[in-house]
This record gives structure tokens, sequence and C-alpha cells, in this order.
């Protein structure tokens, strides 16, 4: 059986999602964002770039 196989709710990146900012469908998310998003928030809002930095940090861990 595959039961060590990662759930959906254990690898949020698998799978398309709705992005929590811009509601698209999107087959890469981070911490709810899509691509689009983290691109957007790179380059024109970088506060919110700033707290999707520390939310990824807290979802993933610092390495
Ligand atoms: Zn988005």
């Amino acid at each position: 059986m595959a039961a060590d196989v990662l759930t959906e709710e254990d690898d949020p990146i698998a799978g398309p999602h709705a992005c929590t900012r811009c509601s698209a469908e999107s087959l890469l998310s981070v911490v709810g964002f899509c691509a689009a998003c983290v691109a957007d928030m790179g380059l024109r809002h970088p506060d919110e770039y700033q707290a999707f930095k520390t939310d990824v940090a807290k979802t993933y861990g610092r390495k």
C-alpha cells in the first residue's frame, strides 16, 4: 500500500491550489501564494514580500 506517501495536507506544494492573494489556481503554490504573486510581491510589494518570506521561514524552517 501507499501508506507512506504524503497526503495533500502534508504536502501543500502538490496539486493545484487557489492562491490566497489572487485566487488563481496554481500548480506551484508557496505558503498559499502562486508564483505570479510571489514575483509581484518581490518586485512591487516589499512589505508583503517580507511577510511572505517570514511565512516561508516559519512553514519550512530556516536552513
Ligand atoms: Zn496569486
